[in-house]
């Protein structure tokens, strides 16, 4: 592996501070390195295999449409992409979709969208968005625009313009940051790099109202927080409080790099027409296979069912954690997605934890993050805690 390492080291552009492995294959909830060692998986490749490694349906329907065709344009129909989106609409009750490569192209679209439609309304250049202090929306410049982390953005300046930000779950926050220019409120369902911060329902509420009030288009990130990962298809499904707009990646295709963005029709109608955003791969027919199926195999494998047994039990598992060590001040998540915040950096347990066969990662500085796969059973989390404890005593 060291080889392998110091070769990446010399080739690849050091944006990542990687852990000191090198992974070559997958089986359930199980990785595995080039050197035959096990490891726990409890971050998916940060929720993205929810179905578990090597899941021979999925892999299956892949290869089958390898051997038909992977990919042909978005200037022509085809029935992946067209099985896919009625299947997506279904689970999200939304009425529109458009296709793209990730959770970042997916936001793009989004605040394309959002802003096109206020410009038909006013014929204006003037909107306004506003963002969540301590969001992460992705890498490129409009979702970085609307990433409320500056440490993020300080070096990029400037972003797009007229953006605001306004404190999570503090609707007084969002009402100072309001004006008639306002044309969409953007945020996460379930604050996941910020450190899972759950939105409450009046906040959810709240700020749904206000955006009905006002003809603002309300975004909802649920590029992390959706698929299943809270128990509920996507986090706002909880509490009723519908996006205008809706935007998922991650788990969608389970490793296939693909995203959506997603509209009501009122919104869908009047944003974006042909000639106003394209892609290129967005949707091909191998991604949208793809999409297709896991979409069935949730359904069949009773997906949500299982995450709501199971995340009952890690909320269990963390909280006598959190009961036995001081330096745990405390646990929040919903669902797969759950936190423990330290009283310090945790980089050196999670290292640890690595050493010990088991898979974790942070979110900010002072929280470890548990993000399995949706497949993982009580054992697993029994397994999972079995080698945690001694990294954290
Ligand atoms: C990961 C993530 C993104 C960005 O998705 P990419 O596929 O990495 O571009 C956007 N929003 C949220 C909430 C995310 O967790």
């Amino acid at each position: 592996m060291k080889d392998y390492i110091a070769e990446a080291e010399r080739d690849l552009l050091h944006t990542y501070n990687r852990y000191q492995v090198v992974l070559d294959k997958g089986e359930g909830v199980h990785l595995y390195d080039i050197e035959g060692k096990q490891y726990l998986d409890f971050v998916s490749g940060i929720g993205v295999f929810a179905l578990g490694y090597a899941n021979k349906e999925y892999n299956d329907a892949l290869k089958s449409q390898i051997d038909k065709v992977i990919h042909t344009s978005n200037y022509y129909y085809n029935v992946p992409a067209i099985n896919a989106a009625k299947k997506l609409k279904a689970v999200s009750g939304m009425d529109r979709v458009f296709f793209t490569n990730s959770g970042a192209e997916a936001v793009e679209g989004a605040l394309k969208a959002a802003r096109k439609y206020a410009f038909l309304k006013d014929g204006k250049n003037d909107h306004e968005i506003i963002a969540m202090n301590h969001s992460f929306h992705g890498r490129t410049f409009g979702a970085l625009s609307v990433t409320g982390n500056p440490h993020y953005r300080e070096a990029f300046e400037p972003m797009i313009g007229n953006i605001k930000f306004a404190d999570y779950n503090d609707f007084d926050s969002v009402m100072q940051q309001v004006t008639d220019k306002t044309c969409a409120i953007i945020m996460e369902t379930v604050q996941g790099e910020g450190g899972i911060h759950p939105a409450t329902e009046y906040f959810l509420k709240k700020v749904r109202a206000l955006c009905d009030e006002k003809d603002i288009l309300l975004i909802l990130d649920e590029i992390q927080c959706g698929m299943g990962r809270t128990g509920y298809m996507y986090a706002w499904q909880k509490f009723g409080v519908k996006p205008d707009i809706m935007t998922t990646a991650k788990a969608l295709g389970c490793g296939v790099p693909v995203g959506a963005f997603l509209m009501t029709e009122k919104a869908g109608q009047n944003s974006l027409v042909a000639g106003d955003h394209g892609t290129t791969y967005g949707g091909n027919p191998l991604a949208c296979a793809a999409i297709d199926k896991v979409l069935d195999l949730f359904d069949t494998n009773h997906i949500i069912d299982n995450v709501r047994e199971v995340s009952d039990y890690l909320e269990e598992k963390l909280e006598e954690l959190k009961n036995r060590y001081d330096f745990i001040i405390d646990r929040r998540g919903s669902g797969l997605l759950q936190g423990l915040e330290l009283d310090r950096p945790v980089g050196e347990i999670i290292t640890k934890a690595l050493d010990n066969g088991l898979i974790l990662i942070n979110a900010g500085t002072n929280v470890i993050r548990f993000i399995p796969p949706l497949v993982i059973t009580k054992s697993d989390v029994d397994e999972m805690i079995k080698i945690l404890e001694p990294c954290l005593s």
